[in-house]
């Protein structure tokens, strides 16, 4: 049983993003805070390293569709356990919408053969639409499992597992072949080791074209128009003096009165 990962490159959590003239920048590589493996997509790495540990799955493939540098993302996939990577290169498709993303996915994932478990992150904190693992389970036609909290058994052809929901858990088994969304409560992901960073950076990472899946993207259906950041808010503290607790409490309380917020 092989279980695809899919690995989205983000910026790190930690850079300054700006906007401006409708154009969205953010410091990269060289600046200290290069571009990372979308948070959580570290759980989804980890999750499908699982399956291969305590499952039997037979390999963990880390699949991303990015530009060249997002093989950096494949690596630190590798570096934690994933057997095997496969960069899918975005080259003529630099500008492409929710549906073919997922267009693209679901035929590398067709391409790698016998995946029975493809997993994706609940959201990538860039794009934040939450979208793909719908979008792939559908253009497969495999079932989607969302906000996947556990996985309780695989067998042969079924899975079982529990989702998170607002207000507890549901344990579902459906048939494989599955997308799942896993959420950051599914597991603690683990850092990679040093020999699994000197194993990964002399690995080879295939680059699968656009061509090579028969896969062609049209422009993007959705446009997006326009982005901008919302005003700085403003605001400004007055510290309220008084002889003694009491006569602060009746200051803050008139104040308050008077602000309109009691
Ligand atoms: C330069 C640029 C221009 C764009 N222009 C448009 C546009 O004009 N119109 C438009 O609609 N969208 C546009 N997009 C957005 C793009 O379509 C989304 O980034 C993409 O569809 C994924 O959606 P998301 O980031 O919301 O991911 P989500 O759906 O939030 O991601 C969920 C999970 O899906 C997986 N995943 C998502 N993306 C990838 C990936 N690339 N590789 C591997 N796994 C992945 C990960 O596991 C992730 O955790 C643009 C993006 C870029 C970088």
């Amino acid at each position: 049983m092989k279980v695809v990962v899919c690995v989205k490159q983000t910026p790190s959590t930690t850079a300054t993003i700006s906007v401006n003239d409708n154009v969205v920048t953010w410091e990269d590589t060289g600046s200290g805070k290069p571009n990372v493996v979308n948070p959580w997509d570290e759980y989804t790495i980890e999750e499908g390293i699982r399956l291969k540990e305590n499952h039997g799955a037979t390999e963990t493939i880390a699949l991303t569709f990015g530009s060249a540098d997002s093989v950096d993302v494949l690596r630190t996939g590798l570096a934690m356990g994933c057997t095997s990577a496969v960069h899918i290169s975005n080259e003529g498709a630099e500008e492409v919408d929710a549906l073919d993303t997922a267009a693209v996915l679901a035929a590398a994932i067709e391409k790698v053969e016998d995946v029975k478990v493809a997993m994706c992150g609940k959201q990538a904190i860039d794009g934040d639409s939450g979208v793909m693992p719908m979008l792939v389970a559908r253009k497969l036609g495999w079932t989607p499992l969302t906000f996947v909290a556990a996985i309780n058994e695989i067998t042969e052809d079924s899975i079982t597992v529990e989702r998170l929901l607002e207000n507890g858990r549901q344990v579902i088994t459906a048939k494989l072949p599955v997308v799942m969304s896993v959420v950051k409560e599914i597991n603690e992901p683990r850092y990679p080791s040093f020999m699994g960073i000197r194993k990964a950076n002399r690995a080879t990472v295939p680059t699968w074209s656009l061509d090579d899946l028969g896969v062609s993207v049209s422009a993007p259906r959705v446009n997006w128009q326009k982005i901008y950041s919302l005003p700085a808010r403003e605001g400004s503290v007055e510290m309220i003096d008084g002889d003694s607790m009491n006569d602060k409490a009746k200051k803050l309380v008139d104040k308050l009165f008077e602000e309109k917020v009691i």
